[in-house]
């Protein structure tokens, strides 16, 4: 059998270990990609720590991979060897169930694929994915540049492109790191009135350089004050893990307004009664499926929205996970292969 370098996790709480694997074959439905570049997202933190229940280890983590289709199984009609091709989060949907029935693949009930965790990733010379699980990748976009946008960028963009805002309207973009430096992109090419918060005011110029309209401190000022000023906010995208911080933009939204919340926050208080003169509400907000992902790439391509990255070789995977779980990556890590 052939070989290949691979990146896995052998055990919950174990370390990132570069070993040598089999090359899988695609089965049926299945593709298999060589891989140019895998994101290093939080969520892999969920196999190396064994936080996700029923994970089979030893698992290779991954879900932002980007490379070439190399092979493919039986009954793949739409995918041939040459393409490139990008796996994100959702790593497949069975067709039949009544969500997918219905059109919404991601909540797909029966056979809820998760790239990099029901199956291996990213982390390897080759991978497997399921064939509706593909994203085209479009020529102008480089592996590096793409793999993010697998994760961070479909979750942002197609949060954004879901939240109800029109061109023009008044878009608060709440955190600037991995996801709120792409959300602030998209959400200014998208022609919304972008409104950038985050902690500090040396955070101004870089928020401006995305494409931020206004950038407000929330260190120094009160965020719901701020948009009120500005009209009221017809969504806010919520980037950042602390409940306090999205709390403190809700009095900001406007007649209507959402606060669309990605951040994966655990708790989170709020006010009931202030929600009501506004019709206000929050919701979450899943990432998308392959052609979310896939749109996402192409407009990140039309309208010259990129990812700022660290970018380590695989034998590197350990620097480039503790880089990006330190919180200190600007301000995402990919792996090249
Ligand atoms: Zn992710
Ligand atoms: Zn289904």
């Amino acid at each position: 059998m052939a070989k290949m370098r691979a990146v896995q996790v052998r055990r919950a709480g174990g370390p990132l270990e570069l070993v040598e694997r089999e090359i899988p074959d695609p089965g049926p439905g299945q593709v298999r990609i060589k891989v140019q570049a895998c994101g290093v997202c939080h969520s892999d933190s969920l196999v190396k720590e064994g936080h996700w229940p029923g994970i089979a280890y030893p698992r290779i983590p991954g879900h932002e991979v980007i490379g070439v289709v190399d092979a493919v199984g039986a009954g793949v009609l739409n995918w041939k060897p040459g393409q490139r091709a990008g796996v994100g989060w959702n790593g497949g949907y069975c067709g039949y169930c009544d969500p997918c029935r219905r059109g919404t693949f991601f909540a797909c009930q029966t056979a809820t694929h998760i790239t990099g965790i029901t199956a291996d990733g990213g982390y390897a010379k080759y991978t497997v994915a399921r064939a509706e699980a593909l994203a085209g990748v479009p020529d102008e976009l480089q592996a590096a540049d793409a793999a993010p946008l697998m994760c961070a960028g479909v979750t942002t963009f197609n949060c954004l492109r879901n939240c109800g805002a029109r061109p023009g309207d008044l878009v608060a973009i709440l955190g600037l790191g991995g996801l709120g430096h792409l959300g602030v992109q998209f959400a200014a090419k998208m022609g919304f009135r972008t409104v950038a918060i985050a902690r500090g005011q040396d955070k101004a110029e870089f928020a401006k350089s995305l494409g931020a309209w206004r950038y407000i401190d929330s260190r120094a000022q009160d965020p719901s004050a701020e948009l009120a000023k500005l009209g009221g906010a017809k969504a806010v995208l919520a980037t950042v893990t602390a409940g306090d911080a999205m709390a403190a933009t809700l009095a900001g939204l406007g007649v209507n307004g959402t606060l669309m919340a990605i951040g994966a926050a655990m708790q989170m208080e709020i006010v009931p009664a202030a929600l009501i003169g506004k019709s206000t509400g929050i919701r979450g907000w899943y990432s998308g499926v392959s052609i979310d992902s896939e749109d996402t790439l192409a407009f990140s391509a039309l309208a010259g929205v990129r990812s700022m990255n660290e970018v380590f070789p695989l034998e590197k995977a350990t620097e480039a996970y503790e880089r990006m779980m330190s919180g200190n990556a600007r301000f995402r890590a990919v792996l090249t292969l």
